[in-house]
């Protein structure tokens, strides 16, 4: 999607760092960290929401590419996130899951 800035990113388009590429997705620092240790996993396709997602292989890859940052980071302690819809938080309309560690969580989430 030509305006959508997580295309941007995982093209290339928008320099980024990634801790992780393959031909599906891309794993890169949150801009605006939530913890010691905030990272997103996008595929590299896009999709507006996760209920868009049909491919359930994808939605277990970017669990996959989420899992083996963390293990590659240290981070043990972490919590998954997919904010959807503008009510759920959502504010970038390209699926993305955060994965968030580092710090101690409370429950339930605001
Ligand atoms: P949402 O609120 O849609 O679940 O999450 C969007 C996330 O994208 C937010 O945590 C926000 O900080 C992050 N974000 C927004 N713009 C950028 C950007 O240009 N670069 C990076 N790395 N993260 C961004
Ligand atoms: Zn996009």
């Amino acid at each position: 999607m030509s305006d959508c800035l997580f295309c941007k990113i995982s093209s290339g388009e928008i320099k980024s760092e990634f801790l992780f590429e393959d031909d599906k997705v891309v794993v890169f620092r949150d801009i605006d960290p939530q913890g010691p240790f905030h990272i997103l996993i996008i595929p590299k396709e896009h999709y507006t929401s996760i209920k868009d997602v049909k491919d359930e292989s994808l939605i277990g890859h970017m669990f996959y590419a989420g899992n083996r940052v963390a293990e590659e980071n240290n981070v043990e302690n972490f919590r998954y996130i997919i904010n959807t819809g503008e009510e759920a938080g959502q504010t970038v309309f390209h699926v993305h899951l955060h994965l968030i560690g580092g710090r101690k969580m409370t429950w339930p989430p605001g």
